[in-house]
């Protein structure tokens, strides 16, 4: 079943759109299972969880941050991780670059955008990231890679909104893209799209889609 989902869904995704299985709350074995169907890319948003998923399954996988990090548990994932998406202040830039180099490594990042209309959600604003990227001391931090934006889209049911609100946040996107063509050649990766929206979000410019519950079912939180 697993595997049938992750081919439906990659037999939608034009080429260059990547896909993240949001594997939270899901069992090794079922990993396992979409590790066999040739998935590589698997998101995470508990650190421990994280932890230890990376060290019992296979080493080629690649690790994405998606929750909101604590400054505090930085330095447990800094070592493997392959991108830490969502970051939203100057203070957890500045920690993953200190465990980066204490590890010898540059760890790319993308930074989340607050996009939804509910004050529920993390991110930063149009302006604050704007600002973020002129301040000298995250300019100065030569362990930390931004590879790009993520962003949520409001929690409805109305797909026009989450259409509009994913055309804004690619607008944005090829913005700062440009700003930055000449210092982060690099900055290419739009996080948008989820079960519920990954298609509306590729139509909109995502190139980066987290897909959980249509790939492994419902989450059991209860465990
Ligand atoms: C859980 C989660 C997803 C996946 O959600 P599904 O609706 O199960 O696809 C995507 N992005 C983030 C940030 C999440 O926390």
């Amino acid at each position: 079943m697993i595997a049938e989902n992750i081919r439906k869904i990659l037999s939608t995704l034009p080429s260059g759109v990547q896909l993240a299985a949001v594997s939270k709350y899901h069992p090794m074995e079922e990993l396992m299972e979409a590790y066999e169907a040739g998935q590589r890319i698997f998101a995470e948003n508990h650190v421990q969880e994280m932890v230890l998923k990376y060290e019992h399954l296979p080493k080629d996988i690649e690790w994405h941050f998606i929750g909101h990090l604590q400054t505090n548990k930085v330095k447990q994932i800094v070592p493997f991780v392959s991108l830490i998406q969502g970051v939203e202040s100057l203070r957890l830039c500045k920690e993953i670059d200190r465990q980066a180099k204490k590890c010898g490594r540059i760890v790319p990042i993308l930074l989340e955008i607050h996009l939804a209309k509910e004050d529920t959600k993390f991110g930063l604003s149009f302006q604050e990231c704007e600002n973020l990227l002129s301040d000298s001391e995250f300019l100065a931090l030569g362990n930390i890679r931004l590879d790009g934006l993520m962003a949520m889209a409001s929690n409805t049911d109305d797909m026009e909104q989450i259409r509009a609100e994913f055309r804004t946040m690619h607008g944005f996107f090829l913005r700062i893209q440009d700003r930055l063509k000449e210092s982060n050649p690099g900055f290419s990766i739009l996080s948008m799209g989820m079960s519920g929206d990954y298609l509306t979000a590729v139509e909109e410019g995502s190139n980066l889609v987290r897909v959980g519950s249509s790939i492994f079912g419902a989450r059991n939180y209860s465990r």
